[in-house]
């Protein structure tokens, strides 16, 4: 038992889980949907499939995440932006393989606003917006199958004990570990074939209303040296 907390304790990390409330904040503010930063004469965000436009999913203000988060990937300014197509004619989503990372129905991308933006953007028919308004700090652990990659290996009892447990935490999240629900399907970076690092995860129909296939999970990730090396994939089961 004893050796169990041990071999978890040399793994964990912190990850956070967003409390939110109803509504939209001010467009530079962490939220599901709502009404993202866009700089003055910047056009609103269309697919590079069907041109419509897309629905914001995810905006993080990362100089207002935790400190410890900010330190822990090297990220503490900008607004960090997901927009995903929910076009379903033509479908997107399967034209473009949205569950696989670098899909080009999806954007993802960090920007450093310098002045105040848009303030003309009409979100009506997308989803209601649900603002981040704190984070919960929790400790998480990677699967069995992310413990063995990294080198840890448990006994059987060890190992039930370990599929009983609640981890990595599912839901929406800031950093800690995926919740893979395939195989550990961390992308690689495009420029230097590294491994990319978990920023944020979002379940299927926790804060947006939208489900992933069949209860799927989704995962922001980026490159821990190309910044601007993001990434989202999702899959289920
Ligand atoms: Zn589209
Ligand atoms: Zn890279």
């Amino acid at each position: 038992m004893s050796t169990l907390i041990n071999k978890l304790k040399q793994v964990e990390k912190k990850a956070w889980i967003p409390e939110t409330t109803e509504g939209d904040g001010s467009n530079l503010a962490s939220k599901f949907s709502g009404i993202p930063f866009l700089s003055k004469n910047e056009s609103y965000p269309i697919c590079q499939n069907c041109n419509k436009p897309m629905q914001l999913f995810v905006q993080l203000n990362l100089s207002e995440l935790p400190q410890e988060f900010q330190t822990s990937v090297g990220i503490n300014k900008g607004l960090l932006q997901m927009f995903y197509c929910l076009s379903d004619d033509p479908i997107c989503e399967v034209e473009c393989e949205a569950y696989f990372p670098f899909s080009k129905s999806t954007l993802l991308r960090i920007i450093e606003p310098t002045n105040d933006g848009r303030s003309d953007i009409d979100v009506s028919k997308f989803y209601p917006a649900m603002t981040i308004f704190s984070w919960n700090e929790i400790a998480d652990y990677p699967n069995i199958e992310e413990m063995n990659e990294m080198g840890l290996s448990f006994t059987d009892e060890e190992e039930s004990e370990l599929y009983e447990s609640l981890n990595p935490a599912s839901g929406d999240k800031l950093g800690g570990y995926p919740s893979w629900v395939q195989g550990v399907e961390y992308p690689n970076c495009p420029k230097c074939d590294e491994k990319m690092q978990l920023i944020f995860q979002i379940d299927s129909e926790i804060n947006l209303p939208y489900m992933f296939g069949d209860s799927g999970c989704g995962h922001i990730t980026q490159c821990k040296e190309h910044k601007e090396v993001l990434a989202f994939g999702w899959a289920c089961y």
